[in-house]
């Protein structure tokens, strides 16, 4: 057999001005001439795909009126061979039991393996048999009227049909060529507007597939059978919390000069006690009560915490007891500590202010600042 000297690509199919076809191919090898012959070859596994997903959006929409109520109107929509997108108007997220029940709904008709039917007909025709116009189709006079399945409600006529709409798509003949459908996604796209995706047939099993191992592999990873992931992760969860409480504790606990009962020492500047601490790996919204502490263990004196992150800036704060915001203000001592970071101003009250700065490396002549500023004012006194 001899290779065609010309190859095209099909890569886009539009209607234009009513019923013209207008494809928009590529020339992959050769040169297209006015009058040439081609032969058209359709890629029946992906149109067999794009098929199953286009007629079960129709099967979707059904499912989503029948579960949501009539507002359920078609936004958008985009069928690709492995995926279909819906997009409809509904005011609020859907609920994942409501989700379940559309997904069941649309399922059953699947399983009708029913006959798809298309009619063409008069439009009034068409919407008097209660077809619903879909897919922001331009209709002619003449209409096709797709149904599909039979109609699940108790009190349908035995002749109704689960779906009919208006449609020039193409469809599986029977409902069962879907195979399966899965909802893999729900959320918003716009106010009032929620979008659906889903896979079918093998693109579905595959999707689900993929899901089954990799809860497999989640239960091989934390050691319980699949059914107790649930538990298994909480207490995890709830373990590392702890865990993280613990060791807050202990890195204050360290941070304030040794272990259990380990009173840190302060020094004394013209009869003033002064504790001064550097500490690293600790949160700095643990620093005020860190300073709290201090405070207390001093009972009267200038307690001053820099606090070093992970990032090298440097947070800090100092605390005055009571009896001595008279004489001191921490605002102006965190901010001769702050200066020494880098740093510039600092806030709080004259018994507690923090201020910060860009350099950690600086924490001891910080703390060394704190002390200068004390011994300057007490001396002053
Ligand atoms: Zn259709």
């Amino acid at each position: 057999m001899i290779a065609p000297s010309v190859a095209v690509k099909i890569a886009n199919v539009q209607k234009k001005l009513g019923d013209l076809f207008v494809h928009d191919a590529i020339v992959e090898r050769g040169e297209l001439v006015v009058g040439q012959e081609l032969e058209l070859i359709v890629d029946h596994s992906r149109r067999a795909a794009v098929r199953a997903n286009h007629s079960a959006t129709h099967l979707l929409h059904e499912a989503l009126r029948q579960v949501l109520g009539d507002h359920v109107a078609q936004k958008g929509s985009l069928v690709a061979p492995d995926r279909l997108r819906f997009d409809f108007a509904h005011p609020k997220p859907i609920s994942p039991e409501e989700l379940t029940r559309v997904e069941e709904i649309a399922n059953a008709a699947v399983l009708q393996n029913a006959p798809v039917s298309t009619r063409l007909m008069s439009q009034e025709a068409a919407i008097e048999s209660g077809a619903r116009a879909l897919f922001g189709e331009k209709y002619g006079d003449e209409v096709r009227v797709v149904s599909m399945g039979h109609a699940l409600e108790p009190e349908a006529a035995p002749s109704a049909a689960f779906s009919t709409e208006l449609c020039g798509g193409t469809h599986v003949s029977r409902t069962g060529d879907i195979g399966l459908i899965s909802i893999v996604s729900e959320g918003a796209v716009a106010a009032g507007v929620r979008r659906i995706e889903a896979k079918t047939a093998t693109e579905a099993r595959h999707h689900l597939n993929e899901q089954a191992h990799r809860l497999h592999d989640l239960a091989s990873l934390l050691k319980a059978p699949e059914d107790e992931l649930n538990q298994r992760l909480a207490s995890l969860l709830d373990e590392r919390r702890k865990l993280e409480r613990e060791l807050t504790d202990a890195r204050r606990k360290l941070a304030m000069g040794g272990g259990e009962g380990a009173a840190p020492v302060a020094q004394e500047i013209d009869g003033i006690k002064y504790l001064g601490r550097s500490v690293s790996g600790i949160d700095m919204k643990d620093l005020k009560p860190l300073a709290d502490e201090a405070k207390q263990s001093v009972g009267s004196g200038v307690v001053a915490i820099v606090g070093v992150a992970a990032d090298g800036k440097a947070g800090v704060v100092v605390g005055v007891t009571p009896d001595l915001t008279a004489r001191f203000d921490a605002v102006a001592l965190v901010q001769a500590a702050a200066a020494a970071l880098g740093g510039k101003g600092g806030g709080g009250r004259r018994d507690l202010a923090q201020a910060g700065g860009p350099n950690g490396t600086a924490a001891e002549a910080a703390l060394e600042a704190v002390g200068q500023a004390l011994r300057e004012k007490a001396g002053v006194d």
